[in-house]
């Protein structure tokens, strides 16, 4: 079965408003509590202070803001940030528990080498050997960050390759990509001005994004309105839980989201209800209709409800150009509400799935989704806290687990606007465990460690003058007195929020309508999710908990 981080977040829909009274999060963390007093090996936490100290999560690129409540200088308990600029003191179920993860039972605790216990000595050895033969495929999850830098680095310098295994909110930006030049991963939606969201099965209720993102946004501006400020309106075959909370729904056969956005391109462009922006789709009403299951009068009252409030933008749940074509359509490209740049300096990369022809190696950071198998003959090295059961690989590193490595949090998938936020080492390892740069620069000393690169983007920023820092103040980043100052707030749990996007700087230019193959609706609607950050206590809590909607439930 393939369970995905967005799964979890099923489980905390409407978090923001909601946390206090759904009894998920509070079914989950019972449910861990349970398992873990069967679990002996648990540490009883030791007498001592009791501090709170702020943080991010760093199980996903999401990085919601954390208060770890610390007992003799271990974490005993998380809890949202309400003043975080991006998770607005939300958190998924899986960040509620996070601190018991680095316990569970499924911890890698020693270097495996095909099944058998092996030793960091003979790993280094094997990757080194590797590395005196041929090139070197090095593959984050999560890309931008310090120790991305590091790998990156390295690859080159191996006449390797890196590649990245991009989230389904980044990649559904890949269009704009193509067709601007701008990297899908500075690009972002600019919900927090639109007002009318089409979400072509972007599940925006269900857990897409950073949980408290649109799920605050939802509770101040539309829940419980007849008539709401932000209207959202939700193509999805299934009654979803976004769709049976969403303004709209509409009920689409599975796999007929292209058809359905040229059909409302199209009577957009004829009926002259925006300006012409963008190329006529071949596809008619009628064969849209055809295709969707709407009827054509159907597909012409929602493309007049999509333009009559806007600033109105589109979402898709993945790469799917005929989607992104209707922004363009729409005139949300580069504009306040839609979709906006908000980074130059992001860069686009090698997507980790396209077969690789020849490395003599793979090494798989700790970042990327355990279900992700490497298309490959090369000896795979693979990084992980937690082990997920089979896979390819050759070797099995143990890494650092929840909070127990520095790590740096640039901004989340699809944010408007950049961020950027440092998770010290909270949590000590219980056992010997390397993350991929640290046993990169055992191969090779001239990498910078990904501290010193942490330091100098401070530096950065502080030299940069722009921007705000957020902690309980918010302080323009020009009236900090130094570099120095601004590194410790940031180790202190501060956010740098960057300057809203400018909209000349991002245009798309599409002469045509594009292509889409029609998609094969998935077997079942666990098969359509995508790739997990999946440690295995995740896929236990799921499976055990019993607090997914059954799918005969959601079928429309
Ligand atoms: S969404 Fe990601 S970053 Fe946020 S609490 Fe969950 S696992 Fe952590």
């Amino acid at each position: 079965m393939k369970v995905t981080r967005r799964d979890l977040l099923v489980w905390s829909a409407g978090a923001a408003a909601g946390l206090m009274v759904t009894p998920v999060p509070w079914k989950v963390l019972d449910d861990v509590s349970i398992w873990s007093q069967n679990w002996p090996w648990i540490p009883q936490p030791p007498r001592g202070p009791v501090e709170v100290k702020q943080s991010s999560c760093t199980l996903c690129p999401n990085g919601c803001g954390l208060r770890v409540r610390m007992v003799g200088g271990w974490p005993v308990g998380v809890a949202g940030v309400a003043s975080h600029p991006v998770s607005r003191g939300a958190l998924c179920p899986l960040g509620f528990g996070a601190h018991q993860l680095n316990w569970h039972p499924q911890r890698l605790r020693a270097v495996r080498h095909r099944g058998n216990t092996s030793t960091w000595g003979e790993a280094h050895a094997a990757f080194a050997k590797a590395c005196s033969e041929g090139p070197v495929v090095v593959i984050d999850g999560w890309p931008g960050r310090a120790a991305s830098q590091v790998l990156e680095n390295f690859a080159k310098s191996r006449r390797g390759e890196y590649r990245v295994v991009l989230s389904p909110e980044t990649r559904a930006l890949l269009p704009y990509e193509r067709w601007s030049g701008a990297p899908a991963t500075s690009l972002g939606y600019d919900l927090e001005n639109a007002q009318t969201i089409v979400s072509f099965g972007a599940p925006l209720l269900d857990g897409w994004g950073a949980p408290g993102r649109f799920t605050r946004l939802w509770a101040e501006r539309a829940a419980g309105m007849t008539d709401p400020q932000l209207r959202l309106i939700q193509i999805d075959a299934t009654l979803s839980r976004t769709a049976a909370r969403a303004w709209r729904w509409a009920p689409v056969r599975a796999g007929a989201e292209a058809a359905l956005a040229a059909g409302v391109a199209r009577v957009l462009l004829e009926e002259h209800l925006v300006a012409s922006r963008g190329p006529m789709p071949h596809t008619t009403s009628a064969e849209a209709a055809d295709q969707t299951g709407l009827t054509a009068d159907a597909i012409r009252d929602l493309a007049r409800t999509i333009v009559a409030r806007g600033p109105v933008v589109a979402l898709a749940n993945d790469d799917n150009p005929a989607i992104a074509a209707l922004n363009v359509v729409l005139g949300a490209v580069g504009t306040r509400g839609g979709v906006v740049r908000r980074s130059k300096t992001a860069k686009s990369y090698v997507a980790a799935d396209a077969e690789i022809r020849s490395a003599r190696a793979v090494l798989i950071n700790s970042s990327v989704p355990w279900d992700f198998v490497p298309r490959t003959d090369a000896e795979v090295f693979r990084f992980a806290a937690w082990d997920g059961g089979s896979s390819k690989a050759d070797w099995l590193l143990p890494a650092p687990g929840f909070l127990e490595e520095l790590t740096d949090v640039p901004a989340a998938p699809a944010m408007a606007t950049e961020t950027y936020a440092v998770a010290q080492p909270l949590a000590k390892a219980p056992h010997e465990v390397r993350s991929a740069a640290q046993f990169l620069a055992g191969i090779d000393a001239s990498l910078p460690t990904a501290e010193k690169i942490i330091r100098a983007r401070c530096q950065d920023l502080f030299h940069g003058r722009a921007g705000t820092l957020c902690a309980q103040d918010q302080t323009p980043v020009s009236k900090v007195a130094s570099a120095q100052k601004l590194e410790e707030q940031l180790w202190n749990g501060a956010v740098w929020v960057g300057e809203p996007f400018r909209a000349e700087s991002f245009r798309c230019e599409l002469k045509e309508w594009p292509t889409v193959a029609a998609s094969v609706p998935s077997q079942n609607w666990l098969s359509s999710w995508s790739a997990p950050i999946l440690p295995p206590l995740a896929s236990k809590v799921f499976q055990e908990s019993d607090l997914r909607e059954r799918p005969e439930g959601r079928i429309a």
